[in-house]
């Protein structure tokens, strides 16, 4: 009884303060000296290639510790692992505001039936758009980059085990952009997020299993948030400040959740929609997107202010029109940049070992030169494209509701230029 009173008092020691949850985390990768190994999975452009399973030198999955990939973090046990009830108990949920979870209609889309959008008391961005948090406590959202005629760099859905020639073509040309990762894709393909650190782009959390965070209750989002750090931190050894909610779905009940895990929320002002492209929208759609959004570069729209554009790592088509387009928005743009420099934001991480130089300067992040080391291949088969292919799936189907809100503030740009 002595024993197990101890081992509470231990545990619960550790989490003094959620704030300090992360310094929990045990990282066997230095993000300021990574090197990947040179094997076919890093260096083939040929999608199966790369997609296939490999088992990395420097982090272990470990299943019996981890959420199941791509279902609610909470699974496997989470919910009641001492580690996670460590973290809950220490958050004074009391302060927390009062708003309940949404519900799902039957049509697989949040309902907003019963939710005053004129008021909108929870600043829920699904109904609204709204950025400006109404509840005390809650960090205010990032949506677009300050400095004039800047493009603000993101992608969301990765790491996306076919992205060597887009990372290819992004160091190439020395871009960095805000890099939105999915937990269960990092722990599936966890070279890919560690080439994203090595790349000097900034890393930040997209959920473990890219749910509508507003329809969670209060544990499954902690949860969600919680594992993505975790796994980030495990595999690249940096903890983000940062997160984006799948579909843009956050409301105050959320933010004040992330904000317990000193998470901001970054979102978006311009929605290419390039996820739709080919699927549920025209490729010619997207394109037309993107070529709207690269003449306000030069039109006067972003004269005073920039902005932060949505789009997407999912799949070969969404990398295929960033690299189809990023030469003309770099025409037409003074600045591509990650969300951190352009918001002046020297420390991104938890810890400060990695920082940004802020706009106008070249980012302080050491890349380490790839050499060959020792890699363990697999031949197995790749065990979650099916999983990767129903998020992607997910994000089709439900992000009618972001979308259109952020193209109603795209046109209201566009109208007042
Ligand atoms: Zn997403």
């Amino acid at each position: 009884m002595l024993v197990k009173s101890i081992a509470i008092s231990l545990a619960l020691a550790q989490f003094a303060s959620a704030a300090e949850y992360w310094e929990s985390f045990k990282s066997q990768v230095d993000p300021k000296n990574i090197t990947l190994p040179k094997i076919a999975q890093t260096t083939s452009y040929d999608e199966v290639t790369q997609c296939t399973y490999y088992e990395p030198t420097n982090f272990q999955f470990v299943e019996s510790e981890w959420p199941t990939p791509w279902e609610i973090a909470t699974s496997n046990g989470m919910n009641s692992s001492q580690e996670f009830r460590n973290l809950v108990n220490s958050i004074n949920w009391k302060a927390m505001p009062n708003i309940t979870a949404r519900t799902m209609g039957a049509d697989g889309a949040i309902d907003m039936s019963n939710y005053d959008e004129a008021k909108d008391p929870d600043c829920w961005w699904s109904a609204t758009t709204c950025t400006e948090p109404k509840h005390e406590g809650v960090n205010p959202d990032i949506y677009a980059c300050p400095e004039p005629e800047t493009w603000g760099l993101t992608y969301d859905d990765g790491p996306n085990c076919s992205h060597n020639a887009f990372y290819d073509y992004l160091e190439a040309e020395k871009l960095k952009a805000t890099m939105f990762y999915i937990g269960s894709n990092v722990v599936d393909w966890p070279y890919g997020a560690q080439r994203g650190v090595k790349d000097g782009h900034q890393i930040a959390d997209h959920t473990w299993s890219h749910q509508m965070m507003t329809s969670l209750s209060n544990e499954e989002v902690l949860a969600e948030l919680y594992y993505t750090q975790k796994a980030i931190k495990m595999v690249t050894g940096v903890t983000p400040r940062h997160w984006r909610p799948a579909f843009g779905d956050v409301d105050d009940r959320v933010r004040w959740i992330a904000t317990q895990l000193n998470l901001t929320t970054v979102l978006w002002n311009l929605d290419t929609d390039d996820w739709a492209a080919g699927n549920t929208e025209p490729l010619s759609q997207v394109q037309g997107n993107y070529e709207d959004f690269i003449k306000m570069g030069s039109n006067g729209t972003f004269a005073t202010s920039g902005n932060i554009v949505l789009t997407h790592e999912i799949d070969n088509t969404t990398m295929q029109l960033a690299l189809d387009y990023l030469p003309q928005i770099k025409k037409n743009y003074k600045h591509i940049l990650d969300v951190a420099t352009c918001m002046n934001i020297t420390y991104p991480y938890m810890e400060k070992t990695v920082s940004f130089a802020g706009v106008g300067n070249t980012s302080t992040v050491t890349s380490a030169v790839a050499t060959a080391a020792g890699s363990a291949t697999s031949s197995s088969s790749a065990s979650s494209s099916d999983s990767a292919q129903t998020a992607a799936d997910k994000e089709s189907s439900a992000s009618k509701v972001s979308a259109t809100g952020a193209l109603a503030l795209a046109l209201i740009i566009a109208l007042f230029a």
